[in-house]
């Protein structure tokens, strides 16, 4: 009793402390109008204080935080940019997570300073008369604002709290945006900011730049949800954010215009004083790399780009990281540069941390969600595109073994297309590289495992892979952005050779080369910048503007073939372009993806001899079962997206070697895709293979984690959730109208032969027989469709990278064409049936159209 009554007056007497702490620091941070009646260096006296661009001076009392600016810095451009130090994955928020990165400056306004953000969207001809009004109609953005607490007696330096400054979510917002549809309590939620817990951690001060962490405490007193592991206690949750203010790069930066055959990140401008259709005046990021020796054809640069090796790294893996980023080296001579970038190791007692943006490194952590395998964001001024600095964030997950339990029978192994990683912001916007890597890497095992364990062929496997994902990421930070086509350019004959490549760009999301049976094995990835990369960095960083529109007129070479995420066609219905794809390999995808799925039936057909010993859970069986029907599955959406294909061929009016920008797919080439679709996801025997393991695909037990969920394989549903993700695609409003559109300009597939096609796919094979389980599902999901279509259905929401969208509306050609299809099924659906399963089955198909017909 005695001992709880201590206790409480104890709490009683923190409590007491904090509230009288906190009023201090309100009162100091209000009432700065009366301290103003001190002088600065009055108002300091004690303070501990740091030197640099914005002079610090920290209370050590209070452990306020108070920024010296002076008068020359009010109204001048500062470079601002946010990081994240720490936070859970399930608020947005990961190590190394690059935020805002925009222009600001500080203005005074009598007794306040105001933060204002810079909008440098626009560009006015200085020469036009316009440019007088190039204010008009852009939102001025007053972010930030705060009392002056002193000011130095000369009255050229004025002092304001840092707390106040960042310590809300005035200048960077902390908490995800929520979007309107999300419900309360649907998912983890970050509470209300407590302005008594958040505060001011570190800070570190120098000539050009100041860096201040925050701790944001985001208080929930009664959360709905209560996240996962990483959230300690979701009613209590820091994230360590990073704010730093940079002074802008000295003069003397040569902007470079983008070019749309070439792919970088921009800073997009738009010039409004121009009569051009496109009055574009963006400039691409890339680093200030200049020739110690302009003279020379190939020089050392002024400053090479330094990247570092965190100290987290694990020592076996450094030496291929550190290669895999010289690689880079070779693309950099041809544009004229030798050495352009060095490597070198963070020592273990560095003064400095990873998080000091003075410094770009290369770091390493294992966290409980990963939100990605690699990350490679860079930050820049955004004024000219010069690229200041960057990070390489590289996950251990990449080489595990493990799957997410709760996602085994949700989308382990199948494509996650349109799934993506919150919070990336817009420089790596999607790179989910390294957890498609995952994925592949497991399927990619259990082959290995399949042929007879080969211990160095699995190392040397992870080796590759590691180099290639590093080679990705390192392009990320020189500016390049994805290149999904890149894989298009290599002969399918060639992917079995050693000295081939198997892509033409470190920037494409490939599939691991594993050579099917019997042929002999080239290399797993690309262990090098393929010939795109060489030539996007030339484009990039040959010092000599003179020499770009020659650099630029190769486009058309085969090799330098470019595609973003904007082109490509990961999501059902989304772009036109199918070379344009991911996960795929070489110039025949639809013939790689039928070799692709050939192993993983043969795989299947021996794995559980190979990958469960005696003595183990069935753990690693149900991985591989599910990594390898993925990668099955990815294999047909791949061949999916030849349907309606356009080809979208890019280069400017004569062009030597141009072809016709806009080149519908021909109709044999469509069929064919079809044909391979349908055998490996619609056939009656599309999930046979494998089935032989379905009763070992027991997942290990662990506590009470898979509570609520029903443990066994459920074949039937996953089949189906297959065949759902590719008629999305087969079936997609945009899809249908653009076989009709394309016959106005070369195409010739109309939608009404495709559809009795489609028909004809779902139902021929067993017409006369007895129809299994697998496709009494795919005829009903099918026939619904079509019901839909004809109903004129659409609208609704699909899911995109972009978030939801609205579904489009079918178009009145595309309904008739579904129309036709249920009258042929009314017709199967009539006829004689093969047993008693089958008939019951057909009378569902012909309740179905019985109800649409008395719509
Ligand atoms: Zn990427």
């Amino acid at each position: 009793m005695k001992k709880a009554f201590l206790f409480l007056g104890a709490a009683l007497l923190a409590t007491g402390t904090a509230q009288a702490k906190d009023k201090d620091k309100d009162e100091a941070k209000e009432k700065g109008g009366e301290e103003a009646a001190k002088t600065l260096a009055q108002f300091v006296e004690g303070f501990r204080k740091t030197d640099g661009l914005f002079p610090l001076y920290r209370d050590p009392k209070t452990g306020e935080v108070y920024l010296e600016l002076d008068a020359d810095q009010l109204g001048s451009e500062f470079i601002y940019f946010t990081y994240t130090e720490n936070g859970p994955v399930e608020a947005n928020h990961f190590r190394g997570n690059f935020r805002d990165n925009r222009i600001v400056t500080f203005n005074k306004k009598y007794d306040r300073v105001e933060v204002e953000a810079v909008n440098t969207s626009f560009y006015f001809d200085p020469d036009s008369a316009l440019a007088r009004a190039s204010e008009a109609n852009i939102a001025r953005a007053p972010i930030g604002n705060v009392k002056i607490a002193a000011t130095s007696e000369d009255g050229r330096k004025f002092l304001i709290s840092a707390d106040a400054l960042l310590e809300k979510e005035a200048l960077s917002q902390i908490r995800p945006w929520q979007s309107p549809d999300d419900k309360p309590g649907s998912a983890f939620a970050l509470g209300e900011l407590s302005e008594d817990k958040t505060q001011i951690s570190t800070f570190a001060n120098f000539p050009d730049n100041t860096d201040i962490r925050v701790e944001y405490v985001f208080d929930n007193p009664k959360p709905f949800h209560f996240g996962g592991a990483d959230i300690t206690d979701a009613r209590s949750v820091a994230i360590l954010v990073q704010h730093s203010f940079l002074k802008m790069p000295a003069p003397g930066f040569e902007p470079r215009a983008d070019d749309f055959r070439v792919g970088y990140f921009t800073n997009q401008k738009t010039d409004l004083t121009s009569i051009e259709h496109a009055p574009y005046r963006d400039v691409i990021n890339r680093w200030r790399l200049e020739k110690k020796d302009p003279s020379a054809a190939v020089s050392d640069p002024v400053k090479p780009i330094t990247f570092w090796i965190e100290n987290t790294t694990p020592m076996e893996l450094r030496g291929t990281i550190r290669d895999a980023t010289l690689a880079w080296n070779e693309a950099f001579e041809a544009a004229g540069i030798s050495n352009a970038i060095e490597v070198q190791i963070q020592p273990d007692d560095a003064s400095w941390d990873a998080g000091d943006v003075r410094y770009n490194v290369m770091r390493w952590t294992s966290s409980p969600t990963p939100p990605f395998g690699g990350y490679g964001p860079s930050f820049t001024n955004p004024r000219t595109g010069e690229i200041i600095g960057a990070d390489i964030m590289l996950e251990f997950i990449y080489l595990k073994s493990r799957i997410w339990q709760s996602e085994i029978f949700e989308t382990a192994g199948l494509p996650s297309y349109g799934k993506s990683v919150p919070g990336m912001g817009r420089h790596a916007a999607n790179c989910t590289l390294a957890a498609d890597l995952q994925a592949k890497m497991m399927a990619a095992r259990s082959v290995f495992a399949a042929r007879g364990p080969s211990d160095d062929e699995l190392d040397e496997l992870l080796r590759q892979e590691l180099a290639y994902l590093v080679l990705h990421e390192v392009g990320h930070t020189l500016g390049l952005t994805h290149n999904m086509r890149s894989s298009y350019s290599i002969p399918l004959s060639s992917l079995g050779s050693s000295s081939a490549l198997p892509t033409n760009s470190v920037m494409d999301y490939t599939e691991i080369n594993i050579a099917p049976s019997g042929q002999p094995q080239g290399q797993f990835a690309i262990a090098r910048p393929g010939p795109y990369d060489v030539w996007a960095i030339q484009y990039g960083y040959t010092p000599e503007e003179s020499l770009l529109t020659a650099i630029v007129a190769r486009s058309t070479e085969p090799a330098l073939v470019y595609g973003n995420d904007a082109d490509d066609m990961r999501s059902p219905g989304t772009h036109i372009d199918p070379r344009v794809m991911i996960d795929d390999l070489s110039d025949d995808p639809i013939g790689w993806a039928t070799q692709r799925a050939a192993l993983v039936d043969q795989t299947l057909a021996v794995l559980a001899d190979r990958v469960v010993d005696s003595g183990d859970t069935y753990q690693a069986l149900v991985n591989s079962y599910y990594g390898l029907t993925g990668q099955k599955a990815r294999a047909a959406n791949i061949a999916s997206r030849w349907i309606a294909g356009v080809y979208n061929n890019r280069s400017v009016v004569g062009q030597p070697g141009a072809q016709q920008p806009l080149v519908p797919v021909s109709v044999a080439e469509q069929r064919r895709a079809l044909g391979v679709v349908s055998k490996l996801a619609f056939a009656p025997d599309a999930f046979s293979a494998g089935e032989n393991l379905l009763n070992r695909l027991q997942v290990e037990r662990r506590g009470f984690d898979m509570y609520g969920t029903n443990v066994d394989p459920q074949p039937h549903a996953r089949a189906l959730r297959v065949q759902q993700s590719l008629l999305d695609h087969l079936l997609h409003p945009n899809v249908l109208t653009r076989l009709t559109d394309t016959r106005r300009y070369g195409g010739a597939y109309p939608v009404s032969t495709y559809m009795a096609e489609l028909t004809g796919v779902m139902f021929d094979a067993d017409r006369s027989g007895p129809v299994n389980t697998y496709r009494q599902n795919l005829q009903v999901e099918y026939l619904t469709r079509l019901i839909g279509i004809a109903s004129g259905a659409g609208g609704g929401m699909e899911p995109t990278p972009m978030g939801p969208r609205p579904l489009p509306t079918y178009d009145y050609v595309s309904r008739s064409a579904a129309l036709a299809g249920i009258a042929r099924i009314k017709a199967i659906a009539a006829g004689p049936a093969a047993d008693a399963e089958t008939r019951a089955h057909r009378a569902h198909l012909a309740s179905l159209i019985a109800a649409f017909e008395r719509r």
